[in-house]
């Protein structure tokens, strides 16, 4: 059964097509699967290096991690009650060399191979902050103050193929994380929506931040949703790039002990961490650049240029 692919406006359409045709993205003919040329790469790494140094400046530890998490992992996370239309598990071949022989002819034929395929201990990623609890919490309590960790701009996945550029099915998410007191993760995650929003517009993009909630699924869901909306738990960086609304280019989510209890996060007293993590999407962030500045960096506005190249 293919997926429902989410149509584009028209403003939208037009600007995926000039963003293929100047060469900015390369097609995979996959919708929401793109490459990226030199240009936009050398943007997006730019944007990746000056959020990293906001962050390393302000006392963040630097952990990476692949884009696959372990089953067990996602499946303690509680991201299928919330998110099951999102998520990706990564499949793999059992069977004999004759299955082998019928997976590869059907294969061959674009027919349905599935059958032979079985689910791997792995997941696709889906947010980059996931994997930082679980090692976290491996290092027993918390030293006073907690910690604070930049997850890098890690490859997502998320399925929801879309013919809008700026919804991707696999992008890039840096993903800082507080791990604290419960006051102190609550400064942290407004402290940070403010820089962000500063530093968006030191960017000459039209950033607002504005209360949101995540895309949670069904009908409980939509209960999720406005809960998450009455206590705040969830900001958002909108920025106008294409379509009738803004893009969400940036977003500061409040856990509280959510992730705290579900992994066991030991403040230094013993009692239960608070969370909360902030994810930056570069290649929304980036397609705001182009299309607010020209798809050419050379001629962007000379402060614009000095924040993203600051030693040029
Ligand atoms: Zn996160």
């Amino acid at each position: 059964m293919s997926p429902e692919v989410r149509q584009a406006s028209a403003d939208q359409a037009e600007f995926l097509a000039a963003l293929i045709e100047a060469g900015l993205l390369l097609e995979s003919g996959v919708p929401g699967v793109y490459g990226h040329s030199d240009t936009f790469e050398e943007i997006r790494e730019r944007l990746a290096e000056r959020l990293s140094a906001e962050a390393s400046s302000r006392g963040a530890e630097r952990l990476r991690f692949p884009p696959v998490l372990p089953r067990r992992q996602l499946e303690s996370s509680g991201y299928l009650a919330s998110f099951p239309h999102l998520a990706g598990s990564v499949y793999s071949f059992e069977g004999d060399e004759a299955d082998a022989r019928v997976q590869a002819d059907r294969a061959a034929a674009h027919e349905d191979w599935s059958e032979f395929q079985h689910p791997t201990e792995l997941t696709m990623m889906p947010a980059a902050c996931y994997p930082v609890y679980p090692a976290i919490a491996r290092r027993g309590r918390l030293p006073a103050g907690g910690v604070f960790v930049d997850a890098g701009g890690a490859w997502v996945f998320r399925h929801e193929p879309s013919h809008d550029p700026m919804r991707r099915q696999i992008f890039h998410q840096h993903e800082l994380v507080r791990i604290a007191e419960p006051d102190a993760v609550l400064e942290w995650r407004d402290e940070w929506a403010n820089r962000g929003l500063e530093l968006l517009r030191g960017f000459g993009l039209a950033a607002e931040l504005d209360v949101a909630n995540d895309p949670f699924f069904g009908r409980r869901g939509r209960m999720l949703a406005r809960n998450q909306q009455a206590e705040r738990l969830k900001l958002e960086l909108l920025v106008p790039i294409a379509g009738p609304e803004p893009t969400a280019c940036a977003s500061f989510n409040h856990h509280r002990d959510h992730f705290g209890s579900n992994y066991g996060i030991e403040l230094s007293d013993g009692s239960t961490a608070h969370t909360a993590c902030l994810g930056f999407g570069h290649e929304r962030i980036v397609l705001g650049l182009l299309r607010t500045h020209g798809f050419d960096p050379a001629t962007w506005p000379a402060a614009v240029r000095a924040e993203l190249w600051p030693d040029r």
